[in-house]
C-alpha cells in the first residue's frame, strides 16, 4: 500500500516512449509539437490596408482618384504625389503609400477624394513583417496545439506538423453483471458505465485511438484479451476485478502475461484498490470498478502518465486553492478527493461521496484533496484539483 504522492511519484518517473509522426495541421489539434516551428516569411508578408477606403499619397487634403485595388489583387501598383486608390481590407497597398484614409472619413466629388479628417503617416497600412519576421521561433518543440495555433501554422503555409504520436488505448471493462446500454436488463444485472465514461475523458484528452472489450469474469478470458491488448495498445486501463474477491481475475491475468506491478493500493478514499503495472513500453491501470472510484483515479493517476506520451509536462490536472463554504472532517491516514462544485469562487463538497455513486462526480467541476488535513474550517483554503 503506498501513499498519494508516492503512487503519483511512481507513475510521473516512468520514461514513456515518445514517437513522432507526421499530422496534417487540420487534424492537430491536441497534438504536441515534436519540431521547433520558425516563421518561413514575414508575416504580414507585404504591406496592405486595415481597411477599405482610400491609399494616397503626399499631405495635401485631396487627392486624384486614379482606380482600385481589391483584396487577392497581384498587380503591382504605384502612387505619384497627390494621388489615391479605391482600396478594400487586406489589398496590398501600391507603392508610395502614405496612408489609407478609412472611407467614412472621405468624401468623393468627381474623381477627387476629399479627406474630412486629419490622418497621420503610415495610418491603416499593417506593415510587412510587423507580426512575425521571417526566421523568427513560433512555437517551440512541446508546443501543444490549440485552434488559434493550427490558424497561425495555416496563416504561415503549414499543411503537416512533426508531432507526438497520441498513445492507442484498450479500455477493458470486467464484470458478470454488466449489459451493455440498450440491452433489456435481468434482475441481478447493471448497465455497464465505465467503458463510456473513459471513452469520453480520454476523447476530452484528445486520444481518438480507443477500443472497449467488455470481458466475462473469468482469468482465461480476460488473460486472452490482455495479450491481445499488450500486443496492439501503448496504455490499457481495466476496471474491475482488482479487490479481493472470488471473481476478481484482473491482478493475476496482468502477472501471468509478464505486467509488472509497481504499486498496488493506495491510501485513498475513493480507488483504494488501484493497481498500476508495466511491461516494456506498455503501462496499464487496473482501476477499481466502482464508478466514482475509476473516474477519479484516471484523472489523478492516469492523466499525468497520458499528458507524458504526449510530450508535455505530467502536471496532472490543475489545482487551486478555493475557500470551502463549511467544515469538515477529515483522515490524515486516508486522504480523500471529493466530489465538489466551485461556484462563485467558494467551493462545497457535494452529497454522495461513495464510491459506487457517480450522480455526485456527475455534478461537480472539483475534487477536494483532504492530503494530510484531519480538517477543514469553512473559510479554510482548501487544495481542488480541477475538472476539466
Ligand atoms: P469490482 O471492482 O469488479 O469489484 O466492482 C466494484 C463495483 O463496481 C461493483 O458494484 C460493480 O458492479 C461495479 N462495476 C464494475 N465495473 C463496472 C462498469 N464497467 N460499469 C458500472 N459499474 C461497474
Ligand atoms: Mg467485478
Amino acid at each position: 500500500m503506498v501513499r498519494v504522492e508516492e503512487a503519483l511519484q511512481k507513475i510521473t518517473s516512468q520514461e514513456v516512449p515518445l514517437e513522432t509522426a507526421t499530422y496534417a495541421v487540420f487534424e492537430s489539434l491536441g497534438y504536441c509539437l515534436a519540431e521547433t516551428i520558425y516563421a518561413p516569411f514575414d508575416l504580414p508578408s507585404f504591406d496592405n490596408s486595415a481597411m477599405d477606403g482610400y491609399a494616397i499619397c503626399g499631405s495635401g487634403t485631396t487627392f486624384k482618384l486614379k482606380g482600385e485595388v481589391a483584396a487577392g489583387d497581384t498587380g503591382t501598383y504605384s502612387l505619384n504625389e497627390g494621388e489615391a486608390l479605391r482600396i478594400f481590407t487586406g489589398a496590398r497597398t501600391p507603392e508610395n503609400t502614405t496612408a489609407v484614409i478609412m472611407q467614412e472619413h472621405t468624401r468623393l466629388e468627381a474623381n477627387t477624394v476629399c479627406l474630412e479628417k486629419e490622418y497621420h503617416a503610415g495610418q491603416n497600412v499593417r506593415k510587412q513583417g510587423t507580426e512575425l519576421a521571417a526566421g523568427q521561433e513560433v512555437f517551440p518543440i512541446g508546443h501543444q496545439l490549440t485552434p488559434a495555433s493550427i490558424g497561425l501554422l495555416s496563416s504561415l503555409g503549414f499543411a503537416s506538423i512533426k508531432g507526438y504520436r497520441q498513445p492507442r488505448v484498450h479500455i477493458l471493462v470486467t464484470g458478470d453483471e454488466l449489459v451493455a446500454p440498450g440491452a433489456p436488463l435481468k434482475p441481478g444485472q447493471i448497465y455497464e458505465s465505465n467503458g463510456a465514461t473513459l471513452a469520453a475523458v480520454l476523447q476530452q484528452f484528445g486520444i481518438k485511438a480507443i477500443a472497449i472489450y467488455a470481458i466475462k469474469d473469468q482469468l482465461e478470458a480476460l488473460s486472452q484479451q490482455v495479450v491481445k491488448s499488450l500486443k496492439e495498445a501503448d496504455f490499457i486501463l481495466i476496471s474491475g476485478g482488482i479487490s479481493v474477491g472470488e471473481y476478481d481475475f484482473t491482478k493475476k491475468a496482468l502477472e501471468q502475461n509478464g505486467v509488472e506491478e509497481v504499486f498496488y493500493k493506495v491510501k485513498q478514499k475513493p480507488g483504494k484498490p488501484l493497481w498500476f503495472g508495466k511491461k516494456a513500453n506498455r503501462f496499464v491501470f487496473a482501476l477499481p470498478g466502482n464508478p466514482a472510484s475509476a473516474l477519479t483515479c484516471f484523472y489523478i493517476y492516469a492523466w499525468p502518465l497520458l499528458q507524458k506520451f504526449q510530450g508535455l509536462p505530467a502536471t496532472g490536472l490543475t489545482r487551486q486553492k478555493v475557500s470551502i463554504t463549511h467544515n469538515y472532517k477529515a483522515n490524515p491516514e486516508r486522504p480523500e478527493f471529493l466530489k465538489a462544485k466551485i461556484e462563485q469562487e467558494k467551493v462545497t463538497i457535494l452529497e454522495g461521496q461513495s464510491s459506487s455513486m457517480i450522480f455526485s462526480m456527475a455534478l461537480a467541476n472539483a475534487l477536494v484533496f483532504t492530503g494530510s488535513l484531519n480538517e477543514m474550517r469553512a473559510g479554510d483554503e482548501v487544495e481542488c484539483i480541477l475538472i476539466p
